[in-house]
């Protein structure tokens, strides 16, 4: 079998694999504190996938085109094991990488490496201790823990490393400057991501959105930029080439002002088994009936196949109209479950 296509002619090619819904921080824009509290309902541990389950969705998906595996969550370090998991996975010839907080990451980073994983993407969305306290919920103290793994990271070529930051009017536009200051010796890729209307908590509004194309001229008044050449379609960030010669790259997700739809080959599974074909989908799609059925006719693979052809999201564009149908507005599921 080869790559299979959508209904839009998108191939199917990437997988977020979420691997717990909970999270050691609150970011204020994902999963704020007055909502995600102690009365909050998270999964049941016994609701979550196996790793032997999770690398048998992978093995089913790899006929359908699979390249790429990213681990989430919620913060994926939380999950006990995880290096258990990304051995397992790593047998399978993909490109195997992670996005974490980077809270729990240097203790962690070596046997990570060592059980295979390929590449780290940090979140890091101010070095200012005040801000990110105000964003997160966490210590100021916690930035520098963050940088250490980042540094770590680059040490045991875990690259390319990327540094992911959410930009928001009037909250941390001074990272801008700062963040480039900070990582412009190291050979990582500082990527700012528009901020998005993913879930329904997190009182995203457009005003607080910073688009790409104003953070790129502010980027430009101080720093030359080249373009770089993309690598393959669905790549979802441009990357730029600063004036060094140390590989820094910054990037610029712009998924609210240039939705990139026509490119995306992803799909998404969450903590507890459920394939969502969209970051803003409203429902998903069960897997564990057919996974935890051994004598059931169905397989994976199949019901995979079933779900990608018949896939025709595309919110970010909706979203861009001048008039969007109402459907979009219903409820979602939260990054946090979901995988960013
Ligand atoms: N906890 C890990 C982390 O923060 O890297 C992994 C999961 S987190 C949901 C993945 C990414 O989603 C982070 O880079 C985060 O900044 C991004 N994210 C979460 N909510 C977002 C939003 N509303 N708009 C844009 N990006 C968002
Ligand atoms: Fe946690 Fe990541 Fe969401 Fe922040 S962005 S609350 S670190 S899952
Ligand atoms: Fe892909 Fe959905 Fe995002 Fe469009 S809105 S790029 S279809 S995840």
């Amino acid at each position: 079998m080869g790559a299979q296509f959508d209904r839009r002619g998108r191939p199917f090619r990437d997988l977020r694999i979420s691997v717990t819904d909970r999270c050691n921080m609150r970011c204020d824009y994902c999963m704020p504190a007055d909502v995600f509290d102690a009365n909050h309902e998270f999964l049941p541990r016994s609701d979550l996938l196996t790793f032997e389950e999770i690398e048998e969705v992978v093995i089913s998906l790899i006929p359908h085109g699979l390249k790429k595996v990213r681990i989430t969550g919620g913060e994926p370090l939380l999950r006990r094991n995880l290096e258990v998991l990304i051995r397992m996975l790593s047998k399978h010839s993909l490109d195997l990488a992670l996005t974490t907080n980077g809270l729990l990451f240097t203790s962690r980073a070596e046997a990570l490496a060592n059980a295979g994983l390929n590449r780290v993407t940090f979140s890091l969305d101010s070095l200012d201790p005040v801000t990110f306290e105000r964003i997160t919920g966490k210590s100021g103290h916690s930035i520098q823990r963050i940088i250490e793994g980042i540094e770590k990271a680059v040490t045991l070529g875990l690259s390319p490393v990327r540094i992911n930051s959410v930009i928001r009017r009037g909250v941390n536009e001074a990272d801008i400057e700062r963040l480039i200051e900070r990582f412009q010796h190291l050979p990582v890729a500082l990527r700012f991501i528009e901020f998005m209307d993913v879930g329904n908590h997190n009182r995203w509004d457009l005003a607080s959105v910073v688009p790409s194309e104003e953070i790129r001229k502010h980027v430009e008044e101080r720093w030359v930029l080249q373009p770089t050449p993309s690598l393959h379609s669905g790549q979802v960030a441009q990357h730029w080439s600063l004036d060094s010669d140390t590989g820094f790259e910054v990037g610029f997700i712009s998924s609210v002002t240039e939705p990139f739809c026509g490119d995306c080959n992803r799909a998404r599974l969450s903590a507890n088994g459920h394939i969502y074909t969209c970051l803003f989908a409203t429902s998903g799609h069960d897997l564990r009936p057919v996974l935890r059925n051994p004598k059931g006719l169905e397989t994976v693979t199949e019901q995979f196949h079933t779900i990608w052809s018949e896939r025709e999201d595309r919110y970010s564009e909706l979203r861009a109209q001048p008039r969007s149908p109402t459907a979009i507005y219903l409820p979602r599921v939260e990054m946090s479950y979901i995988g960013g």
